[in-house]
């Protein structure tokens, strides 16, 4: 064979090795950061004061105290905390709910939508959130916009994503409930609406052709579309389990939307990886979810903030009476769930509130009861490890990917600083310093 094309090909695959959201670096800079103190997500404790030395995309050193390095770019940071770089398990980028949101489906173009998320991907990453996870899009153009961002050409977080959300038909994820009988038409794989086994092992494989890097399935009804049922199951276990399989064999995880409890007691079963929202959570789901290691993403801001969106009268009735329902159930679900023992990461369904606002989770889950050091470990290791990549991200250690933030204060004391982050480098680039965004291009 031609060398040349053997080259071509070899280096080709070794470009498919690495996951699309990771951005390649070619610049091996030198950038050393003198971190006042570090939180260590791994052991769940503040550090003293740290040397972090990153060469290129990676962290190179992380090492106790102030040390130098020669020919380094040196950022002297005080009077803040470290953090690894925050993840968000839970967004949707190209979407953001507002009080015409129901009545623009039937006018705003897809392309417009696709606009929006440029803005929403930046405010998200100067929130501090440097890896997301997107969980349901309009037509796999979150898969675009992951290209664009690790291509550089769009400044945001490093974009996994499940492309549209999957369902049955009238499921939480079928677009066309609601609507008038003309426009109802039939959605089928296409679509992402899939119905039985053989359908879903379709629907699933479909999104892997379109390039998702995970499958985001709505076993239950959900608060936002327009169909009256908001927690019943709407999938059944052989369904759950075709979906989860078939994912399995291509190498993506399985997110599941899940309000009411033989939902989550199938969805489990069925051997998901996260269930989101889990509102209605009973006892044997939580045991369920301890025994199978099923993280759970609680969405907490977002079941307050639908609440009193819906007693402002910002949703249509339907949606109302199912936001004032299931919103304000979920702050007593993280407590039980966690007391139960279940996993958390952090997932805070950005979107359905204004995006840029990732860090109300933490203050609510610390009302919920949980400790401060584990909420931030929601949102770095225990957010990575959902991904499937802890080995690249979610602590601050030699060899991963340089995502690091700061916010003013130390948030174990005060959680609320967590909403003021005022440095974000991602990959090695700096984007935000001393609260100021840094123009990069
Ligand atoms: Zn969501």
């Amino acid at each position: 064979m031609n060398p040349l094309r053997t080259a071509f090909r070899v280096a080709a695959l070794a470009c498919l090795s690495t996951p699309v959201a990771f951005s390649q670096s070619a610049s091996a800079a030198v950038t050393v950061v003198h971190c006042p103190s570090l939180f260590d997500s791994a052991a769940g404790k503040m550090l003293g004061p740290t040397t972090v030395v990153i060469s290129g995309a990676k962290f190179d050193k992380v090492v106790p105290g102030t040390e130098s390095e020669a020919g380094a770019t040196v950022v002297d940071l005080t009077g803040v905390t470290c953090l690894p770089g925050l993840i968000d398990d839970h967004v949707h980028l190209d979407n953001q709910f507002g009080e015409n949101s129901y009545a623009e489906a039937a006018h705003v173009n897809f392309a417009n939508l696709v606009l929006r998320s440029t803005l929403y991907a930046r405010r998200t990453l100067m929130a501090g959130f440097t890896t997301v996870r997107n969980v349901g899009d309009t037509d796999y153009d979150t898969v675009a916009l992951r290209q664009e961002v690790a291509a550089g050409t769009v400044i945001g977080p490093r974009i996994f994503t499940a492309g549209p959300a999957i369902s049955t038909t009238g499921g939480h994820a079928d677009h066309s409930n609601g609507l008038s009988l003309e426009l109802q038409g039939d959605p089928g794989p296409l679509q992402s609406i899939f119905n039985g086994p053989d359908e879903a092992r379709k629907v699933v494989r479909l999104h892997y052709k379109e390039g998702a890097d995970l499958i985001k399935a709505m076993p239950s009804g959900g608060v936002m579309d327009l169909g009256t049922n908001g927690s019943g199951p709407q999938m059944t276990e052989d369904e759950i389990r075709a979906i989860v399989e078939t994912a399995h064999d291509y190498g993506m995880k399985v997110a599941v939307h899940a309000h009411g409890a033989e939902a989550i007691r199938r969805s489990v079963i069925a051997g998901v990886d996260s269930v989101e929202h889990g509102t209605f959570m009973d006892d044997q789901d939580i045991q369920l979810m301890k025994e199978h290691g099923t993280f759970y993403c609680p969405t907490v801001y977002t079941g307050q903030y639908v609440a009193e969106q819906a007693r402002n009268g910002a949703y249509p009735a339907t949606v109302a009476a199912k936001a004032l329902a299931i919103g304000p159930q979920i702050m007593k679900t993280v407590t039980r769930a966690y007391t139960g023992g279940v996993k958390f990461a952090y997932g805070t369904d950005a979107g359905v509130y204004p995006h840029g606002q990732n860090w109300e989770d933490f203050i609510y889950l610390v009302k919920a009861g949980l400790p401060p050091a584990y909420t931030l470990q929601m949102a770095t290791i225990n957010a990575a490890r959902l991904l499937g990549h802890e080995d690249m991200l979610g602590t601050v250690a030699a060899g991963k990917y340089a995502d690091l933030v700061a916010v003013p204060g130390n948030p174990l004391d005060d959680i609320t600083v967590m909403s003021k982050v005022s440095f974000v480098m991602k990959a090695g680039v700096i984007y935000k310093r001393d609260g100021q965004e840094v123009v990069t291009q």
